[in-house]
């Protein structure tokens, strides 16, 4: 068997009120990865890793995910990413933070990983060894969208107002309009049993300087070991705070992955955190729980592909 899960992030309050029009995009590029990388996995000529590095980059240019191009602005209107992957064989790990010129942060994260040493880079440094390393290269400008623009237009507009608190501040890309979109992530196990996991982000709208979320922190929103490989999507300081990611891991010893998955985010919840994750494990069970309005997700499991946006799996 094998399993190739992706989220597109998750976010908003209430009852979810439908597909918005640019859904069917984001909807059309999950289908097409799933299809490509899904049909590639179960013909045993793609690895898990290989596969949830694949996957992410699709997502990554697709300008309505906040991941590369069409990444969410930070405070002082730039995008800055962050991404970080791992390979549940040998815990093998790559992680960048404040990406700005590199195309892909999950392929320089992957060159990381590949390398062996080190697992983290940040910064200039991040972007210098993805251009050593054959990541392509773009212009910081050429990475925002008039989408993202607009949406940190209306988030300085609010922030000016007297009584906002910082916390108000940084939002959750899917929290401003119903028409924003996340942060990506992918799970996969592959034919030969392997499991891999990788997720990508620009992060929250008007977010501080220098501020890092869970995404490129192994353990709190990646992890993958022989048993469980997990991505997770919301508030990234609640999932640090729980260490979200690995503590599924540790949970799934002793339970069935949905309620791990759901005892974490039971967990994640009082910290201010809310979110979802999409987690599979080596028999091949998968869950894409979230307790937020959405979560853009699809899978690929043995020749099928099934999306949801809102509660149900239904496309
Ligand atoms: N977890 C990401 C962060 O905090 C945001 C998201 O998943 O939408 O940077």
């Amino acid at each position: 068997m094998v399993v190739l899960a992706v989220h597109g992030g998750a976010g908003g309050d209430g009852p979810w009120r439908g597909m918005t029009d640019a859904d069917p995009q984001r909807l059309a590029c999950m289908r097409a990865l799933l299809n490509d990388i899904g049909e590639r996995l179960h013909a045993g000529t793609l690895d898990a890793l290989e596969a949830v590095t694949l996957a992410v980059e699709a997502m990554e240019n697709e300008p309505l995910f906040n991941a590369g191009k069409g990444s969410v602005l930070d405070a002082s209107g730039q995008v800055t990413m962050d991404a970080s992957i791992m390979c549940g064989q040998d815990q093998a790990a790559g992680s960048v933070i404040g990406i700005r010129t590199s195309r892909h942060p999950v392929r320089v994260a992957r060159r990381l990983l590949d390398a062996g040493w080190p697992v983290m880079l940040y910064g200039e440094a991040a972007d210098a060894y993805g251009e050593e390393h054959g990541v392509e290269q773009v212009e910081p400008t050429w990475l925002v969208t008039e989408l993202r623009s607009a949406q940190w237009a209306k988030w300085k507009e609010q922030r000016l107002r007297p009584g906002a608190t910082d916390e108000e501040d940084a939002l959750l890309d899917h929290d401003g309009e119903q028409d924003g979109w996340g942060t990506v992530g992918a799970v996969a196990l592959d034919a030969s049993g392997r499991l891999a996991a990788a997720t990508s982000t620009g992060g929250m709208t008007g977010k501080p300087l220098g501020r890092v979320g869970d995404t490129p922190l192994i353990g709190a929103g990646t992890w993958a070991d022989q048993r469980i490989a997990v991505s997770c999507t919301g508030i990234g300081e609640a999932f640090i705070r729980t260490a979200a990611a690995h503590q599924t891991a540790v949970l799934h010893r002793e339970m069935k992955i949905e309620q791990a998955a759901l005892a974490v985010l039971d967990e994640v919840g009082p910290f201010g955190g809310r979110g979802g994750m999409i987690a599979v494990d080596r028999e091949g069970n998968v869950t894409l729980p979230f307790q937020t309005m959405l979560m853009y997700r699809g899978m690929y499991c043995d020749g099928s592909v099934r999306l949801g946006i809102g509660p149900e799996l239904m496309y």
